[in-house]
């Protein structure tokens, strides 16, 4: 992690990745399914930071701890720590970021900030549940769905203003 993005970090985000970890450990637990350690190694790289983290990434910081490590190894324990609702895609980037709500099912909504590349993830269900009218007088059945929305967060935007006065 950079120092920009320690300094740009609003919170502790050591708690972030140490709660992320802990549920991600008891749900797999409580589920009866594996969190292996490539699948762990995964979760912690993406959830170093709140940015949005690439497959080929992800690829290039594990093999030091898993030689033999292959695009499909890494493709593989995404489609787990998604399936298990730890990590989300971010279509728009083709990257991906650990969950902030591991525990309920949820939709989201995903801030991407254009300066920082922070992802936000903010709760959606009011916003789904208005689409969901539109979705039945279209006769259209919904498989996937989350909304991503590209701008400047508020710490960037904060920053912003503080150039400006400067
Ligand atoms: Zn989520
Ligand atoms: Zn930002």
């Amino acid at each position: 992690m950079s120092i920009s993005t320690e300094l740009s970090s609003p919170h502790n985000h050591t708690n972030c990745i140490a709660t992320a970890l802990n549920t991600a450990t008891q749900l797999c637990f409580e589920r009866g399914v594996q969190l292996t350690a490539i699948r762990q190694q995964v979760l912690e790289l993406i959830w170093e930071n709140h940015h949005a983290v690439k497959a080929y990434d992800l690829l290039e910081r594990i093999k030091p701890l898993q030689s033999a490590a292959k695009p499909a190894t890494i493709y593989r324990a995404l489609d787990f720590l998604i399936a298990q609702g730890f990590i989300h895609r971010v279509e728009s980037l083709n990257a991906f970021i650990g969950c902030c709500n591991l525990k309920t099912a949820h939709e989201q909504l995903l801030l991407i900030c254009k300066q920082c590349n922070d992802v936000e993830e903010r709760p959606a269900n009011a916003v789904m549940q208005s689409l969901a009218q539109e979705f039945q007088n279209a006769g259209f059945t919904v498989h996937h769905q989350a909304i991503e929305i590209q701008g400047i967060c508020a710490t960037c935007s904060q920053l912003n203003k503080d150039e400006e006065i400067a």
